[in-house]
């Protein structure tokens, strides 16, 4: 469509395009609604394209629960962590455990998948806890709107922040950015990323700007305290949330759990469908002969489609009756030496996006959220 088509249309339809602004936004913070409550007059910030904001980031008084620091105090984050895809609107949820050291169903379910070698990994890999982080920013461009929320993954940001002043100079003082005295303005790098029809925005770099006035202490009375939002439902509340998990279009594809499977394991689970008969060439198989069981391999599916010729370890080969096949399970000591295997690549180098562990962090989409990027990031 033409620019010039798409303005007359933005025109015409002026309704429409505000309906669907607002769709878009709602839908946006959507996605947040379910983990934290925005106060009625508060705006919410986000990163809209790559021009680099200056945010102030405003410190607040500590409430109730604040991993890194006292109830009281003057500080300006909160980190919380949630399960993302929950329920039946595929929101997020406040992990519990992960936030406030409580029991959370959705962790427990996820270390149940872990245990069990026939699980699905995307599935474990997308109920892993979230890092996020709420702040009090001020826009130094469109103080007008006030101190806002914002709310984003740690990998988009936070981390970056965190980086940066860890690799500052002592006499940078930039630790004390969120200062009302003397205190930094952040200009924040952005960067885009797509992936399909998805895209986002990574903050790849801040620099210290010193502020130009320092803030009144008044200013603390209109940050929000980010502690009191935070929506943190009981065990049982998400327990129910996370089982009634409805797909009026998919119902088929969820496990007998009410776990609605990833689009790649649906894949995976069609091609590894079964003929009609049951068997198919390479399937595994063990054959009793005689109170003894033999493996082997089906190497070619018998005219009659009642038998196959099956291919045994030991060399030998045989026409075996449908009936009398049974699927080799694999021996218990591989699976574990599998597992095994898999969780030492975990741990010390497997990256669960596809790319180069130790070498591409944040390279990937996946990074943002990933449940190894610690460990990735170290090495
Ligand atoms: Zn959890």
């Amino acid at each position: 469509m033409s620019k010039r088509k798409k303005e007359k249309e933005k025109r015409g339809k002026r309704s429409t395009a505000v309906a669907a602004k607002r769709r878009a936004e709602e839908h946006k913070s959507g996605f947040a609604n379910t983990s934290f409550e925005i106060p009625g007059d508060v705006k919410l910030f986000g990163l809209k394209n790559e021009k680099s904001p200056r945010l102030d980031i405003i410190p607040y008084e500590v409430g109730e629960g604040n991993p890194f620091a006292d109830k009281g105090e003057l500080y300006y984050e909160r980190t919380f962590w949630v399960h993302r895809g929950i329920g039946d609107d595929q929101t997020s949820y406040v992990c519990p455990r992960k936030t406030i050291g409580e029991s959370c169903f959705p962790c427990e379910y996820r270390a149940k998948l872990m245990k069990d070698p026939e699980a699905d990994e995307d599935l474990i890999k997308d109920l892993a806890p979230k890092e996020r982080q709420l702040f009090n920013v001020i826009d130094t461009k469109d103080r007008e709107k006030g101190v806002q929320l914002w709310e984003i993954s740690f990998h988009l940001f936070g981390k970056t922040l965190d980086r940066e002043i860890k690799n500052s100079d002592e006499d940078d003082g930039y630790e004390r950015f969120a200062d009302l005295e003397n205190g930094f303005t952040l200009k924040l790098g952005v960067e885009e990323s797509h992936q399909g029809k998805a895209s986002w925005f990574t903050v790849v770099s801040v620099n210290f700007k010193p502020r130009k006035e320092d803030y009144d202490d008044d200013i603390l009375e209109k940050t929000t305290c980010l502690d009191d939002i935070l929506i943190i439902k009981e065990y049982d509340e998400l327990k129910e949330i996370f089982l009634q998990t409805t797909d009026p279009d998919d119902k088929d594809d969820k496990d007998d759990k009410g776990v609605k499977k990833s689009k790649k394991s649906k894949k995976k689970e069609k091609e590894e469908e079964p003929e009609e008969s049951g068997w198919k060439v390479g399937d595994r198989v063990v054959v009793e002969i005689d109170g003894k069981d033999y493996a082997g391999e089906i190497t070619e599916i018998d005219e009659d489609e009642e038998s196959a010729t099956v291919e045994f370890d030991d060399g030998d080969t045989q026409d075996v009756a449908f009936d009398d096949l049974t699927e080799e399970e694999e021996p218990e000591k591989s699976k574990k030496d599998k597992k095994g295997e898999d969780e030492k690549k975990g741990k010390k180098g497997k990256c669960p996006g596809g790319g180069v562990f130790g070498k591409d962090t944040d390279e990937l989409e996946e990074c943002a959220d990933c449940p190894v990027w610690d460990e990735c990031d170290d090495a």
